[in-house]
């Protein structure tokens, strides 16, 4: 989907403008438990176009750190979307924040809309005019709060969003996009130094894809790949507050680019609960989703061979990591290079399982003798029946069970399983879901 991002000082309206395009409109706002804490990004819908929301005002910095934070936020927006709206306070104008931020808008090249807040009546017209000066064109006076001028500004806004995404631009044919994802310091930018090396392809110069400066295509095992937001591996945002929150803006849009995911982990280290996030961050986007266990030469040298860590981190796998024992695993050295080479493996892998479609038939055999020889357990006397299955799509395979009944959590996860048993599925997550008929 395209994308919007909303960049402003704090305290400008930001959130009450997201709720106002969102809510207004019975968008589809992603209401996914447990990962409310890191939203930063939602699905809006105007006109019938749909687009992602980004809200860079979930972490407001302290006063000092304005200046930088706010600046921070312009820098990512731009790398990250299509159109940017730059929030201002009609009342108080623009102060020298606004204008540092305006120079890099400026020099973006992205389309920019100055969005002048807290213009609650034609009366205070005026102020909004005032902010012609900042040099970003017309001023679109608004009232996040009481609704005033918001339509008129998603009309123009549709009108500049590009109609295809980028995803579905480079489904034809393009290399195939991965997001290097990993909490700082586990090795993401070694690995892509290694990987690109000097291999690096100019991504303008291919036809056919988008020309997204943060995105580096190199080629690996005789293909092309498309890596998608380097530049946030590669130029971090230097940020003691709000570091988290940045992280997870990166991940989240990167994800949303991406077709799959190599999450790198620090063998020398435990696994953490960040790790897991950023992995949940994935099994949530439905993309698909390797492991790269990296620093493995810190366990493995002679000099630095480590056993007892070694042990420790079988088990933290297999504790930590269960959800998700169907990704490819690969243990490598960003530092030596050592198997590098079985990362391409496992993308090809994963993608494939990604991409994997059923027959109706055979699904629908799998499922007949799968109840035959298991049948779900009575609940108060009845037993739900599985009147008929279809792969309702791919990417990830998704599946949608027609049912006389609800069927219970455990028996959905018992099909799962055998799904996977049966068709591997290595890499991809899947998902069954429901449809009952009364
Ligand atoms: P990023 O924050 O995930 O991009 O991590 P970096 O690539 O910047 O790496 C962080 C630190 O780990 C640097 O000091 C790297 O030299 C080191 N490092 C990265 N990969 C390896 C590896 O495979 N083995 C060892 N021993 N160190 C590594």
């Amino acid at each position: 989907l395209p994308v919007i991002a909303i960049v402003g000082r704090p305290n400008v309206g930001k959130s009450a403008l997201v709720n106002r395009i969102l809510g207004r409109r019975e968008a589809v706002v992603e209401d996914t438990p447990g990962v409310t804490r890191d939203r930063v990004t939602y699905k809006g819908e105007w006109l019938d176009r749909r687009f992602t929301l980004v809200d860079t005002g979930g972490w407001e910095p302290d006063a000092k750190g304005i200046d930088r934070s706010v600046a921070a936020q312009a820098e990512v927006a731009i790398d990250l979307c299509d159109v940017v709206l730059f929030v201002v306070d009609a009342k108080v104008g623009a102060t020298s924040t606004d204008e540092h931020v305006v120079k890099l808008l400026r020099r973006s090249g992205k389309p920019v809309f100055l969005v002048a807040n807290k213009v609650d009546d034609a009366r205070q017209e005026p102020e909004a005019a005032a902010l012609w000066n900042l040099g970003l064109g017309e001023p679109h006076p608004v009232s996040a709060i009481h609704g005033r001028g918001v339509a008129d500004l998603l009309d123009e806004i549709m009108a500049v969003l590009p109609d295809v995404s980028a995803v579905a631009k480079n489904e034809i044919g393009g290399p195939r996009r991965v997001a290097i994802l990993g909490r700082p310091n586990v090795g993401k930018s070694s690995l892509l130094n290694k990987a690109a090396g000097e291999e690096r392809v100019v991504v303008n110069d291919l036809a056919g894809t988008t020309r997204d400066p943060v995105d580096e295509v190199v080629e690996l095992g005789g293909k092309l790949w498309r890596l998608v937001d380097t530049a946030g591996i590669r130029r971090r945002v230097h940020l003691q507050q709000g570091a988290d929150f940045y992280a997870s803006l990166r991940t989240s849009t990167a994800l949303e680019k991406a077709e799959v995911a190599v999450v790198v982990l620090d063998v020398s280290q435990p696994i953490s609960e960040q790790d897991v996030r950023i992995i949940d961050m994935v099994l949530e986007s439905g993309r698909a989703l390797v492991l790269a266990f990296n620093k493995w030469d810190l366990l493995t040298s002679p000099e630095l061979e480590d056993k007892e860590r070694r042990r420790y981190l079988e088990r933290e796998i297999e504790q930590d990591l269960a959800h998700v024992s169907w990704a490819p695993r690969v243990n490598m050295s960003a530092r030596t290079g050592r198997h590098l080479d079985k990362l391409v493996p496992a993308l090809q892998t994963a993608l494939e399982s990604w991409d994997t479609r059923i027959p109706t038939g055979k699904f629908n055999a799998f499922l007949a003798e799968l109840v035959a020889e298991h049948p779900h357990p009575l609940r108060g006397g009845k037993q739900p029946r599985i009147l008929f299955g279809t792969q309702a799509g791919t990417r990830p395979p998704t599946f949608v069970l027609f049912t006389t009944g609800f069927l219970d959590p455990g028996y959905r996860r018992f099909i799962q399983r055998r799904l996977r048993e049966l068709y591997g599925f290595e890499g991809s997550p899947i998902v069954v879901n429901m449809r009952v008929r009364e």
